[in-house]
């Protein structure tokens, strides 16, 4: 999916084949073996792996995901989408990501503490605050961080903070990180509203995924006055065509793990929820949600894709020629997150801590910008809301690589 997104940018900003083909592979894939004792005594090893796309703009950066389906395949494209985000955004950041495959929901703290600091041990030759520095990802959070933090920081014997982003506040992450992504998503749907007329108000969202993304792209929507009619995650799916109490709701989620069973919304079936009408419809979970079996039958104004890759390409040609769909693509819609990663990076470097409120009014002047560039190019070449996030991406990271010149 990554490789023929990359083909179609490619193909129209119409790339000098060296160029294309240096952008397209990734530099390293690092694939480890992570044996950890578990709690009954027996050991397991699980596979871990990072992919450093590509290293021309600065160190890699992107997230680390711990889930059963993790593999290098999909590590690699993960890895390659951050690339086109991080320079279409402006950072200076080549893309990356790892994983490793595991089930975090069935792993006690200590096992997944052990996991974390072996991984990283097996990762000290690869990593660093100018190589690679790891955040976040699907399963994984600020505890994990300041895990990784540790072990970095006791084989250099002192404090590095900027070998990873999404960190603790007390341990030097970033006021506002938490909230980053969603609030990014929220954020560029409310101007996508904007452009199509759209009163916050009067508008309703359907939201996939109540995790980290999924949470704070509702709460900073419902902020805005947007009705949530329908939240699902893995326990099942609800609706309430009234609104959903998202403060309510998080207390549910907080006592049962899952938004299931919920009391103030009825149960709804999680594909048939994907398809009811909305003014936006949010996959904030995993990819390939949106593929050729439903894309005809989406009911939405707007698609915000606050997950990585959850659109396949057969859906994104039914969703070009619908053309009644706005899409916001997936490298503009969650690109809050590492953007505000790399304020953190920033921050860390300075030894300086920035105020919560400094921290989101830089993003949105940074997301407003990437929002109004895409526009402008997909309007001026005439092309879809993707194909044109992802040139801009490419062709910066394209121009590096053709100044930067092939060594030897
Ligand atoms: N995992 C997030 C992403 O996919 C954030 C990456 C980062 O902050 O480096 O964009």
């Amino acid at each position: 999916m990554a490789s023929t997104q990359f083909d179609r940018a490619a193909d129209y900003l119409d790339l000098d084949q060296s160029v294309r083909e240096r952008c397209k592979w990734p530099k390293r894939l690092i694939t480890v073996t992570v044996p950890v004792q578990r709690d009954n005594g027996d050991t397991e090893v699980f596979f871990g792996y990072r992919v450093q796309h590509h290293l021309s703009r600065g160190p890699v950066k992107g997230g680390l995901r711990f889930h059963p389906n993790v593999s290098i395949g999909e590590v690699a494209a993960l890895a390659m989408w951050m690339n086109w985000k991080c320079a279409l955004m402006g950072l200076p950041y080549g893309g990356g990501k790892g994983g490793i495959a595991c089930d975090p929901r069935s792993m006690s703290t200590r096992e997944l503490e052990n996991m974390t600091r072996r991984f990283t041990t097996e990762m000290l030759p690869f990593i660093g605050p100018e190589t690679d520095v790891m955040a976040p990802d699907m399963g994984t959070n600020a505890q994990t961080m300041a895990w990784i933090t540790d072990v970095y920081s006791t084989h250099a014997g002192h404090l590095v903070p900027s070998i990873v982003t999404g960190k603790p506040v007390e341990l030097l992450g970033s006021e506002g990180r938490t909230q980053a992504t969603g609030h990014g998503v929220a954020f560029t749907i409310s101007r996508a509203f904007y452009k199509l007329g759209i009163e916050d108000t009067k508008a309703t969202a359907i939201i996939q995924g109540f995790g980290n993304v999924g949470a704070h792209a509702a709460y900073t929507l419902a902020r805005y006055g947007v009705t949530i009619t329908g939240i699902s995650d893995i326990t099942g799916a609800i609706w309430n065509p009234k609104g959903i109490d998202i403060n309510q709701l998080t207390e549910h989620v907080a006592k049962t793990h899952g938004v299931k069973d919920f009391p103030g919304a009825d149960a709804i079936d999680p594909e048939e929820m994907l398809t009811q009408p909305c003014d936006a419809l949010v996959p904030a979970a995993l990819e390939q949600v949106i593929h050729a079996d439903n894309a005809g039958k989406l009911q939405c104004r707007v698609l915000a894709e606050a997950a990585n890759g959850p659109t396949t390409p057969e859906a994104d040609t039914i969703l070009e020629e619908r053309g009644d769909i706005f899409l916001i693509p997936d490298v503009l819609c969650n690109a809050g997150g590492v953007t505000v990663s790399y304020f953190e990076w920033v921050q860390n470097l300075q030894h300086y801590q920035w105020s919560e409120q400094e921290v989101l009014s830089k993003l949105e002047t940074m997301l407003e910008k990437a929002f109004e560039n895409v526009m402008h190019f997909a309007e001026t070449n005439q092309m879809s809301h993707r194909v044109a996030a992802l040139a801009l991406g490419v062709h910066e990271v394209a121009k590096v690589k053709a100044t930067r010149g092939l060594f030897p």
